[in-house]
């Protein structure tokens, strides 16, 4: 069998990593080395301008910051549109977390008031209140579908940010906010794409997500997409543990 290697593009490394979010890229990592599939990953820097084909990756990643971040990186962000608008119709993956996810959207308007322009990649858009207390913060699930499976997604949020006009949402909420304050649905998703409230960081207590992510990204280089199962006892005390003491509430 040949060699599988996968490429990730990590985008503001330094700049989107609320509680942890870079904790995702190691996740991924490990769970590929534990298959024997190289995860090379490259990042984007705010104000470094690079030549990278975003096409040329096969997961591309933002995690989630604080308002002051997400109108510090936009420009930036605006000038990789055409990149990241490619590397989407060709199949790239994406994930995104809460900031990123706000930024792929039409625009977030914060809780200043400031409207930050979004690359409106998909339709929906965010605006926060001005009382900047008014934030949903918590732990939440999620129930997702992954290839035709319920899948309950463990997460913490922290968003000011009402995201509304979502087509497709990642999941239903079974505990915690989501979208918006009390909603129903949390997230966007697609077949390669995911973007969430989420941190925990997310796909630490979410192993099979991570898994879906990478089988994904091998089926689009049309290699071998099957992972064989790796020892995941603890990730699974700790779900079981976190879904027993939340959806008893
Ligand atoms: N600043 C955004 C908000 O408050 C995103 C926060 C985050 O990434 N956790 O909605």
């Amino acid at each position: 069998m040949s060699e599988r290697k996968l490429k990730l593009l990590h985008m503001y490394p330094n700049v989107l990593d609320l509680y942890g979010d870079s904790g995702n890229v190691e996740v991924l990592r490990y769970r590929c080395a534990q298959r024997g599939i190289t995860l090379e990953v490259y990042q984007h820097l705010m104000n470094k301008p690079d030549n990278t084909d975003f096409s040329d990756m096969d997961i591309i990643y933002l995690g989630g910051g604080a308002d002051y971040e997400q109108q510090l990186l936009a420009d930036d962000l605006m000038s990789c549109k055409d990149r990241i608008f490619k590397a989407y119709e060709n199949k790239v993956f994406l994930l995104m977390i809460c900031g990123g996810y706000q930024l792929l959207g039409k625009y977030y308007k914060d809780s200043n008031g400031e409207r930050i322009p979004g690359l409106g990649l998909f339709s929906y858009h965010t605006e926060a209140s001005t009382n900047k207390r008014d934030r949903c913060i918590g732990n939440i699930i999620v129930e997702t579908e992954l290839v035709g499976k319920k899948y309950k997604v463990i997460g913490f949020e922290n968003h000011g940010g009402q995201t509304t006009d979502v087509k497709t949402p990642f999941g239903k909420v079974l505990h915690g906010n989501g979208n918006v304050r009390s909603g129903e649905t949390e997230g966007y998703c697609e077949e390669r794409v995911i973007a969430t409230y989420l941190h925990g960081p997310l796909l630490s207590k979410n192993p099979q997500l991570a898994d879906y992510i990478i089988s994904k990204a091998l089926e689009r280089q049309g290699a071998d997409s099957t992972l064989a199962p790796i020892n995941d006892k603890l990730e699974e005390a700790c779900r079981k543990e976190l879904l027993t003491r939340l959806l008893s509430k």
